[in-house]
């Protein structure tokens, strides 16, 4: 695994949270609602073509307007899903194109912006499905295998989450994870920690079990020591701290990104503000 002991998130914090719900029904308005009241950020992974027709007997999808209306407020991030939620790993590799670069497209064109994140279709994930999400442009990319641990992920195309919701271990995790961390102590080997959890709104609606969720975020949030964030802020940050540029005898460092890097080295916190140099204590 890739350590980063000198990676600290936004405000020298040592611990990130992040969520990420697929699939588009309306019990997504209700998720989101909990989510808002605690602070706590998501990405939601919307299969487009699910937006407008499909009917679903037993459970009840989003209008486009609801999926706008939703997501735009710019507390969350919307990300692929395939148009038609197809599972990549078993596709011809036009067709897996296809789902996915039209689902960009359009997630692009409701909600503006640049869409580089993806969550795995029925966690359909092998190394031509990880090739078709490289050529459609996407960065980031969810599976659905959980390591049941808070490290940042090796392959940001293949980013296992911590946990699905309906762990026996979810709250065991969460108090766990909610617990400080002296960030000044440094000890080799330790490395900030990412809590990823995953997971579809409308099994709290089938299993009458919002409460999960609720009890989830009364744990973890509100913490000082913790960022709430959703994938892409996380991506973007993590990648900003692996392309901070050292001197030959690491006394200097230089952000080549737009994206502001904190970091502790040796017991000093750096602020390396985006595309300046700074120079360490030595
Ligand atoms: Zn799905």
């Amino acid at each position: 695994m890739k350590l980063r002991p000198f990676l600290r998130f936004p405000g020298f914090r040592f611990k990130a949270l992040t969520l990420s719900y697929d699939d588009c029904f309306v019990y997504d308005i209700r998720l989101k609602k909990i989510l808002d009241a605690y602070n706590v950020k998501c990405t939601f992974n919307v299969p487009t073509d699910w937006l407008l027709d499909r009917d679903d007997p037993k459970r009840k999808l989003m209008t486009k307007q609801e999926a706008l209306d939703l997501y735009s407020d710019g507390k969350c991030e919307v990300a692929c899903h395939g148009s038609r939620h197809l599972p990549l790993a078993e596709m011809p590799f036009e067709m897996g194109t296809r789902d996915i670069i039209s689902n960009r497209l359009t997630l692009e064109k409701m909600f503006g912006g640049v869409v580089k994140g993806c969550a795995y279709a029925r966690g359909s994930v092998n190394e031509r499905a990880v090739e078709i999400l490289r050529c459609c442009g996407i960065e980031y990319a969810r599976t659905i295998d959980n390591t049941g641990n808070f490290d940042l992920p090796e392959d940001w195309l293949r980013w296992d989450p911590t946990c699905h919701h309906d762990d026996p271990r979810l709250m065991e995790l969460a108090e766990e994870f909610a617990k400080p961390y002296n960030t000044k102590q440094y000890v080799w080997n330790k490395h900030p920690e990412l809590f990823y959890l995953w997971g579809h709104s409308y099994e709290f609606n089938d299993e009458n079990n919002w409460e999960v969720m609720e009890n989830f975020c009364k744990a973890v949030s509100g913490r000082d020591h913790i960022w709430y964030a959703t994938n892409g802020e996380i991506a973007t940050y993590v990648k900003a701290y692996d392309a901070l540029r050292f001197s030959a005898d690491g006394n200097t460092v230089q952000n080549p990104t737009c994206t502001d890097v904190c970091i502790s080295c040796f017991e000093n916190d750096y602020f390396i503000p985006a595309g300046k140099t700074v120079v360490l204590k030595g």
